[in-house]
């Protein structure tokens, strides 16, 4: 039950979890990436561990009262056995830099919607200047969402076979 609350709540589709350790900073979830084949992105073909020994810790849950989770994900390089092509593999919710995953992201942004801009910062002891960096990332990617769905036309159709387009927004 309580290893299932932890998977749920870690919610990264590429990784199961092997372990929680507490730390200096927190709890942190090791988590070990789930075994699939990484195919080539340039030829599509099958892929051989290239170099397996760099981790990362990301913040990744805020729970109130309690603290942050963290996550620990391996830093995976892939070499295309066909074309030797080496890459870095994606994990699915983890930027490629940074310490913080998309959740945490996501998770300040919702905090940012009921409290001040500062008062996130303090609270996450997160500097003011990239919660509000995150912040207006986010908006800036809704504006452009709105306006996406602004130029694409509605077809809105009546029981008469008679239809019309409609161009939601202005
Ligand atoms: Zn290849």
């Amino acid at each position: 039950m309580y290893h299932q609350f932890i998977i749920e709540m870690i919610d990264l589709p590429d990784f199961k979890l092997r372990q929680m350790v507490k730390r200096s900073y927190g709890w942190v979830a090791l988590l070990e990436p789930t075994p699939r084949c990484f195919l080539c992105p340039i030829c599509g073909r099958k892929s051989i561990a290239h170099k397996r020994q760099k981790k990362r810790t990301l913040r990744h849950r805020v729970i109130p009262h309690f603290g942050f989770i963290h996550v620990e994900v391996p830093v995976y390089h892939q070499q295309c056995t066909t074309c030797l092509h080496v890459w870095s593999v994606q994990w699915q919710g983890v930027p490629q830099h940074g310490k913080v995953t998309d959740l945490f992201k996501k998770a300040v942004v919702t905090l940012c919607h009921e409290s001040a801009l500062q008062s996130v910062a303090n609270t996450l002891r997160v500097p003011y200047t990239t919660v509000e960096r995150w912040y207006y990332q986010w908006a800036e990617e809704e504006v452009e969402n709105l306006h996406t769905m602004r130029t694409d036309p509605t077809v809105v159709c009546f029981g008469g076979g008679m239809s019309f387009t409609v161009v939601t927004g202005e």
